[in-house]
């Protein structure tokens, strides 16, 4: 356990004076944490930058067209960078832009959006088309909504301006973007579907995640209307105001649109997480609950039984190698930290810090209660904090997404990929015991004896 003194020296020391309640430190005197808020200027944020927002949760509509009203350079953040699956079309893993030159930026963008758009149209020929204005578009004023209505009416399928200029805000005002661009197309059709349905809102089928939950609610008698965004249609989503309800999983990007959907077609919304044992079966009982089905819940239980039988020996393996092991926690949404604290708890790895870009108050205040005493809490973090703090509690592995990788690797520790770019599926009950087996073999492998020695500064 930390004592006073050295809780304070670790947060004095390393943080920025404005960002030092955004920092707590789990333990009967825990502060609370302050977060919710615009990242400070200065301190290197690990947020990414509005449009990223609205690509990251658009994208993996694989029938659509996404074409980046902007210079090519925004246009890297391509499919690879978040590797959405789809088990049908593939036109989300191309990337378009209108690569905007000086002349275009002098004279104005738009005829060139409006015929690239429609050449692209015509070529593919999408079931609709998103226009991502990024951040010089922005600046110039290019009217792309009004392209965007020209561009329907030619075409006649829906096109819809994503105002995503990056510097007005960060990747959680994206996330927002993104959810009124999905709005957009709720309720154009009307197509009747069974009465126990729901939309899964916000998992973006990493690595093939959401075939595996479509499989457990399939044998539960639940119908899955739309996919929102993983493996993504857009006839699907253009009728999920008929479904019962929205099961939300990604609640950082997914909330506000589930607040859409309730506003408007007055669907009632769940939020739950899809990894580890604990949140993936209790994903499974809330929705059987919520039908008042006996027979689903039977079913629920079935599954939750068979899985468990099945998958406890390899997680004791794992566990009696593993326990002992601690793990620094960095991700988008503060939800899949606290899953990601229960996941590890029962392969014997304790979470020393646990931190997230988006979190509210209520989600770090269920960290503290999960959290060990000490534990080091953390709100929009920055490459220096987190590898400090890192250090500090001497971590064995750091689990986090793409901008968290080179910190981890740099101090010479053990990485695992828990966010766009990975290639396991980490979700669901089959997701835990390949969650095992990576920390496993990071935490374990004999490379770490070559890196450098983690020691805390000063010491
Ligand atoms: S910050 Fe602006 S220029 Fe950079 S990727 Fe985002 S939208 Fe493009």
């Amino acid at each position: 356990m930390l004592s006073e003194n050295s809780i304070k020296r670790l947060i004095m020391a390393h943080i920025l004076d404005e960002r030092q309640m955004q920092v707590s430190v789990a333990g009967k005197d825990a502060r609370t944490i302050d977060c919710n808020k615009a990242s400070l200027a200065g301190s290197v944020s690990q947020r990414a930058c509005v449009f990223c927002g609205s690509r990251v949760v658009l994208y993996p509509i694989a029938d659509a067209l996404h074409l980046i009203h902007g210079p090519i350079g925004c246009a890297a953040y391509t499919w690879d960078i978040r590797g959405s699956l789809s088990s049908g079309p593939e036109l989300h893993r191309l990337s378009f832009s209108t690569d905007l030159q000086e002349r275009d930026v002098i004279f104005g963008g738009e005829t060139k959006l409006y015929q690239a758009a429609l050449e692209l149209i015509n070529a593919h020929k999408p079931n609709a088309a998103f226009i991502y204005s990024t951040c010089i578009v922005g600046v110039i004023g290019d009217d792309v909504e009004r392209a965007c209505r020209m561009l329907e009416e030619a075409t006649g399928i829906p096109v819809i301006a994503v105002q995503a200029p990056g510097f007005q805000g960060s990747k959680k005002d994206g996330y927002k973007v993104a959810c009124e661009s999905i709005f957009k197309l709720v309720g154009r059709i009307d197509k009747p579907i069974p009465a126990k349905s729901i939309n899964i809102l916000g998992d973006f089928n990493l690595a093939g995640e959401l075939w595996i939950l479509l499989e457990y609610y399939k044998k539960m008698g639940v119908h899955v209307n739309a996919t929102i965004t993983g493996d993504g249609r857009v006839e699907a989503i253009s009728n999920a105001h008929n479904a019962a309800l929205n099961v939300v999983q990604c609640s950082g990007s997914m909330n506000y649109l589930a607040k859409l959907m309730k506003d408007k077609y007055n669907i009632p919304s769940m939020r739950v997480s899809y990894f580890g044992i604990e949140d993936m079966s209790d994903a499974l009982y809330d929705v059987a609950r919520f039908f008042k089905d006996d027979d689903m819940m039977a079913k629920a239980r079935e599954i939750v039984r068979n899985e468990i039988s099945r998958m406890m020996p390899a997680l004791a393996w794992y566990k009696e190698r593993l326990t002992g092991k601690k793990a620094a926690i960095y991700v988008g949404g503060a939800f899949k930290a606290i899953s990601l604290v229960k996941a590890l708890r029962l392969i014997g790895v304790q979470s020393v810090i646990v931190g997230s870009q988006t979190g509210t108050p209520e989600d770090y205040e269920l960290i503290k209660q999960l959290c060990d005493e000490g534990t080091i809490i953390v709100d929009d973090s920055n490459p220096v904090e987190l590898s400090h703090f890192v250090k500090e509690k001497q971590a064995d592995i750091f689990i986090g997404g793409v901008k968290e990788r080179p910190i981890a690797h740099k101090i010479g520790l053990g990485f695992c990929d828990h966010n766009h770019e990975r290639k396991e599926p980490l979700a669901g009950y089959e997701g835990m015991i390949n969650f095992a087996k990576e920390i496993y073999a990071t935490a374990m492998s004999p490379v770490w004896r070559f890196t450098r020695p983690l020691t805390p500064k000063g010491e």
